[in-house]
């Protein structure tokens, strides 16, 4: 049986990611950083249905935390095949007010989580036909008013997709990255209703993206083993 770990796995775009791969019959493991309530209830639902994941409470953009969540997981599964760098903060607002502090989290968890988490799962994966996906962003493609930190965080996302993809292509380890457009999460929830319009009126398929949606883009990058090193963008359409 193959493992997907998916980091911010038990809610919005994550939660949909882990669904999928169980619904593909992988073990998954469900990453949480701090909402242990949300995280059980999501547990909780894939359990009715029949699945049975695995939690993990770690901040991925802390080194030893990362590297003890790894350890835990290697010595009891023996592998991972699948690693989704899902884990993601946003900051809404004009560059004035983006403090060097809110900058930092923004490129901690966006960048640095994903290249501790991909660091250390590298080894295990050498020569097994294994594949990271990171879920990037259609602003990382083209840049988005006031969210200059969370665009220029998903810009590096991209670049560190496409460079990893290069080195370890020689071992058989696939790179690639997922870049949503807009979807219906709680990332989202601090539009309003004017602004959701807007946004919508942007996008050619006239619609924002469902969590699954995003999901579907990570099983076929998973599964196809001829692609690495791409940007697959699930936008509708939008910014392009
Ligand atoms: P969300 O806020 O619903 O979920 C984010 C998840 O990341 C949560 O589970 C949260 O607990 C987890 N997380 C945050 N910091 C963490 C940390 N330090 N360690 C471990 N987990 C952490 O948002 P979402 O919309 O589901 O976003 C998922 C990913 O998709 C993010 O990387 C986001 O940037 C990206 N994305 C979202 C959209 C969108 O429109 N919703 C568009 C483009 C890209």
């Amino acid at each position: 049986m193959k493992t997907a770990l998916i980091t911010g796995g038990t809610k919005g775009i994550g939660k949909a990611i882990a669904r999928a791969f169980l619904e593909r019959g992988y073990e998954v493991i469900m990453n949480y950083d701090r909402d242990e309530k949300a995280a059980l209830a999501a547990q909780e639902e894939f359990n009715m249905m029949g699945y049975c994941p695995v939690l993990h409470r770690a901040d991925v953009s802390d080194e030893m935390q990362v590297s003890d969540m790894f350890s835990e997981l290697l010595s009891l599964y023996g592998k991972i095949d699948v690693l989704v760098n899902n884990a993601g903060i946003s900051f809404y607002d004009v560059i004035q007010n983006t403090s060097p502090a809110i900058w930092d989290r923004i490129f901690e968890v966006n960048v640095r989580g994903a290249y501790l988490c991909s660091r250390a799962v590298v080894d295990n994966m050498l020569g097994r036909n294994c594949c990271i996906i990171n879920i990037a962003s259609v602003w990382g493609e083209v840049g988005a008013s006031c969210e200059v930190a969370y665009s220029a965080s998903k810009g590096a996302l991209i670049a560190f997709t496409k460079a990893l993809a290069k080195e370890l292509a020689p071992s058989g380890v696939r790179v690639n990255c997922v870049s949503p457009g807009v979807i219906d999460t709680d990332m989202n929830s601090r539009f309003g209703p004017d602004e959701v319009e807007d946004l919508i009126s942007r996008i050619p398929l006239g619609r924002t993206g469902r969590p699954a949606e995003v999901a579907a883009a990570c099983v076929l990058l998973a599964e196809n083993t001829y692609i690495t090193g791409e940007v697959l963008s699930v936008g509708g359409g939008f910014a392009k």
